[in-house]
């Protein structure tokens, strides 16, 4: 599999770095978890497009992860004539989301069907609304679910993919909690957003610190990392951005809890197992 961080921004506006999302390429199969800002650019960036996505996996809803999910739905749309149904995985709220993202682009739906004349329907999409630990397939990719940690939001939830022997766990938005542990137990590759939280609580800023209590810092997921035996750590989403200057800085506080391989970077940084 080929996991390629096609957003490692946040809410915070970034020039370089598109809201949270990941590309996983297995094999010919195409899945996208989260569809943050700038999503459908930086999948072209991956050698991806909506009209390839196998399936697209929300890990909550909080606005960061979705809101440019409505760019998945119509380039899928656009590209695959009308003929292809858009699978898309969520927990609970996922259906309403989703219908209402559709809903709102519903006068450019109709000038689309109005113009041409291969479009006669509208977007198609076939979402599954998932209770963690939920387990299903996308192709020949297994997909396991666990809740995660990240109140007041509720529900999130967590995925592990399994392709061809290899395993890669995405958990997005959460503290360390029990399901985090289980979705990267001896995973060849554990993605968790993060926050710097010396750097965070640095700042004197009331929503900034509201912040601290439901994510992961990167000490925080280098030891579950490690609790876990997952052979390599992925940063994303992570809040303050580092300039690359400081990757090393970031890397070295990982390392002072694990000793595997740990990954931060830009955009479209892509990682096999
Ligand atoms: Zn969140
Ligand atoms: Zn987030």
């Amino acid at each position: 599999m080929e996991i390629i961080l096609t957003g490692t921004g946040s809410p915070l506006p970034d020039a370089d770095r598109a809201g949270p999302s990941t590309l996983v390429k297995a094999g010919g199969t195409h899945i996208l978890v989260d569809a943050g800002r700038g999503v459908v650019m930086r999948m072209a960036g991956a050698g991806s497009l909506p009209g390839l996505l196998a399936g697209v996996l929300i890990t909550h809803l909080h606005s960061d992860h979705v809101c440019a999910l409505n760019d998945v739905i119509t380039t899928h749309w656009v590209m695959t004539q009308g003929n292809g149904a858009l699978p898309i995985f969520g927990p609970v709220g996922t259906a309403q989301f989703v219908e209402r993202q559709i809903r709102a682009l519903e006068a450019d739906i109709g000038y689309r069907i109005d113009h041409h004349e291969v479009l006669t329907d509208p977007p198609r999409v076939r979402i599954t609304e998932i209770e963690p630990g939920d387990s299903f397939a996308v192709d020949d990719v297994q997909i396991a679910t666990a809740a995660t940690e990240h109140a007041p939001v509720r529900p999130t939830v967590g995925y592990r993919l399994t392709h061809g022997g290899s395993t890669v766990a995405l958990v997005g938005d959460t503290i360390p909690c029990a399901g985090v542990d289980e979705l990267a137990l001896d995973a060849d590759l554990y993605v968790q957003t993060v926050i710097r939280r010396d750097l965070v609580e640095a700042i004197r800023h009331p929503m900034m610190q509201d912040i601290l209590d439901y994510h992961s810092g990167v000490e925080e997921a280098a030891l579950t990392a490690s609790r876990v035996g997952a052979k390599r750590l992925a940063l994303t989403h992570m809040v303050p951005a580092p300039t690359p200057e400081q990757y090393p800085e970031w890397v070295a506080r990982a390392a002072e809890h694990y000793d595997g391989e740990v990954f931060i970077g830009d955009d479209l940084t892509s990682i096999t197992v």
